[in-house]
């Protein structure tokens, strides 16, 4: 026997699905979790935030589970100087020479200062 899942599209109210419609969204990092499907009348994208029990439930249902972490730039370190006009300047001139590119990366990589253009 088939399961049919109720879920509300912001758009066209409540719709129904079939497991495979869906997807648990489970974000490793915090544990949070969401369904989302793409509604069957209209087409949209629907994003729901769940808890456990309901992720569960779903999961029991059949639906797919797929994990997800935040992007790694979250992990960056946050006292890094900002970004500078003159360094914007920098990179254009760097960028738009044929010859020094590959050399200029190597030395940033080395911890070196890049060489002025
Ligand atoms: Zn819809």
């Amino acid at each position: 026997m088939a399961v049919v899942i109720k879920a509300e599209c912001p758009g066209c109210g409540v719709v129904r699905l079939a497991t495979r419609d869906l997807t648990v969204r489970v974000c490793t990092d915090d544990g949070s979790s969401a369904y989302t499907f793409q509604c069957v009348e209209c087409g949209a994208a629907v994003h729901h935030d769940i808890g456990p029990a309901v992720c569960d439930l779903l999961r029991s249902a059949g639906v797919q589970r797929v994990e997800w972490r935040w992007p790694a730039e979250l992990a960056e370190r946050t006292d890094a100087p900002l970004l500078t006009v003159d360094d914007l300047l920098d990179f254009h001139l760097l960028a738009s020479r044929d010859d020094s590119w590959d050399a200029a990366v190597a030395a940033l990589l080395d911890g070196a200062e890049h060489p002025t253009a």
